[in-house]
């Protein structure tokens, strides 16, 4: 049995951008899910991961040699305010590992004790939020959507109060990096260009090594077009993450910090799920705006790299967010007319879809089972509406896709049968409470084959009906 190898590259920056900090142990821990596949990618051997050594590890009780945990320090602007310090208050990263492919992944727990950037927080998590980002994170993972990835997740054996007693849990997560757009804005807030300046470095090593490490506004560039991709992508699946503070922006466009997100059921533009999000901020169709006020923050933070003249420096910052709106509309507007079967544009195709998005909102439709419907390769199954309301719609789409070879795989490969419904997950945290994750375990494994319907059980991959329906996230993390 060997245990994995791990480093800390990030303790080499200055000691300013972290504090050591050494998870709290807890009483009793037990492993609820271990991500199998992802283990092998990390080179991890299955048999220590199952052994005292592996459970140890994934609930900050004991580590393996070379791991050395630290908090990591952020700023960012939380709905719209600013907040000079926030950092890992219940995290830690552990260090990193180097997978077969031979690249670097962070190694994180979060819910694993108080750190230097607690402030009044117990650092810890509940087992809800826990299975949550597990599950939704992976879920995107295999829809193809860049994100940080879960390895593992365990109870405690002990209690988190939120407002009532829950089980606590922690959650191991994965990635290149954890750097967020917070990160550049706590040391330009300080104005701290010399550490700026290393945490470019830093970044542009790990997430886009074919740029020179000085090249400030290439960097903004390669994150405003990293960031497009994402959100259109987002966009495609109707997630809606609900806290796109500064600090849950991920600077190599990975999705990060899965707090109250939900995926839609009815196409509601504006829809909103986080109980705290009460001026709509991050609903649905905000997104994409939402993402061009983070990167201004970015690039206001590298300013001092992108040239020695203010005046100069924000010109060149303008000109690359300027380019975040045609680079979103192109990822949108593609991956939208596939969902609808059209492999390229020909004109009219806007109106199209234009169309179909009025009418879906008008009828209040499931956003993820029209799609599915509307193609003829799903009629198999148990397909319940007809879809009357698009019936003049169809006729205008059904000539248009004449000029299509192959649409209904096209709309097959990119229209999901499978996301996590939030009254899915939401009865999966109740069950789990009772120490039932049957219905966990499910959801798990339909979402490793997100285009299939891989299970039997139907519930999984229907819209809720008026009486399960759960259109509020709860912010209790
Ligand atoms: P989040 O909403 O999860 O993105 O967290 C925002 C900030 O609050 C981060 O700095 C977290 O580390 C911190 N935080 C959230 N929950 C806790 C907690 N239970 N204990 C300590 N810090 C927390
Ligand atoms: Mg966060």
């Amino acid at each position: 049995m060997n245990s994995p190898k791990f480093h800390n590259i990030y303790t080499q920056l200055p000691k300013s951008f972290f504090s050591r900090s050494t998870p709290t142990p807890v009483k009793a821990p037990s492993v609820v899910s271990q991500n199998k596949k992802l283990a092998l990618e990390l080179g991890f051997d299955l048999e220590w991961m199952s052994s005292k050594e592996g459970t140890a590890m994934f609930s900050g009780n004991d580590f393996p040699i070379g791991a050395d945990p630290i908090a990591q320090v952020y700023a960012g602007h939380q709905f719209g305010g600013w907040a000079p310090r926030l950092g890992d208050g219940r995290a830690h990263l552990i260090g990193q590992v180097q997978a077969k492919d031979g690249r670097n992944w962070d190694i994180q727990l979060k819910g694993s004790g108080p750190t230097p950037y607690s402030r009044s927080g117990d650092g810890r998590a509940w087992l809800g939020p826990v299975l949550r980002e597990y599950l939704v994170s992976e879920s995107m993972h295999q829809l193809g959507i860049p994100t940080t990835r879960a390895l593992a997740s365990v109870v405690t054996g002990e209690t988190v109060y939120r407002e009532k007693p829950l089980p606590g849990a922690i959650l191991t997560r994965v990635a290149p990096s954890l750097i967020r757009v917070g990160t550049f804005e706590y040391f330009s807030s300080r104005k701290d260009t010399e550490s700026i300046s290393q945490l470019l470095a830093y970044s542009i090593s790990i997430h886009f090594p074919e740029l020179d490490p000085k090249d400030a506004i290439g960097f903004l560039d390669a994150v405003i077009s990293k960031q497009a991709e994402l959100i259109s992508k987002w966009m495609g699946v109707g997630f809606i993450h609900g806290v796109m503070n500064t600090d849950n922006t991920h600077i190599g466009g990975i999705t990060i910090d899965y707090g109250p997100c939900a995926f839609m059921d009815d196409y509601i533009p504006n829809k909103v799920f986080s109980s705290i999000d009460v001026n709509g901020r991050y609903s649905y169709e905000q997104q994409p705006k939402v993402i061009v006020w983070n990167l201004v923050r970015l690039a206001i933070s590298l300013l001092p790299l992108i040239d020695d003249t203010e005046s100069e420096a924000i010109k060149k910052a303008e000109l690359s967010l300027s380019k975040f709106d045609k680079t979103y509309h192109d990822n949108f507007r593609n991956l939208f007319l596939k969902k609808i079967g059209m492999s390229r544009e020909v004109n009219g195709d806007l109106e199209l879809l234009t169309d179909l998005l009025t009418s879906m909102t008008s009828f209040k439709a499931d956003f993820t089972q029209t799609f599915i419907e509307l193609n003829p390769l799903n009629r198999d199954s148990t397909i319940s509406s007809p879809l009357n309301f698009l019936n003049e719609w169809k006729v205008k789409w059904t000539n248009r896709l004449e000029l299509e070879k192959d649409p209904f795989t096209v709309m097959s490969q990119t229209n999901p049968r499978f996301i996590p419904r939030n009254h899915l997950i939401e009865q999966a945290i109740q069950d789990a409470i009772l120490g039932n994750y049957k219905l966990f375990n499910d959801l798990v494994l339909a979402s490793e084959n997100p285009f299939k319907k891989s299970l039997e059980n139907e519930a999984l991959y229907t819209s809720p009906g008026t009486d399960s329906l759960v259109s509020q996230t709860f912010c209790g993390t």
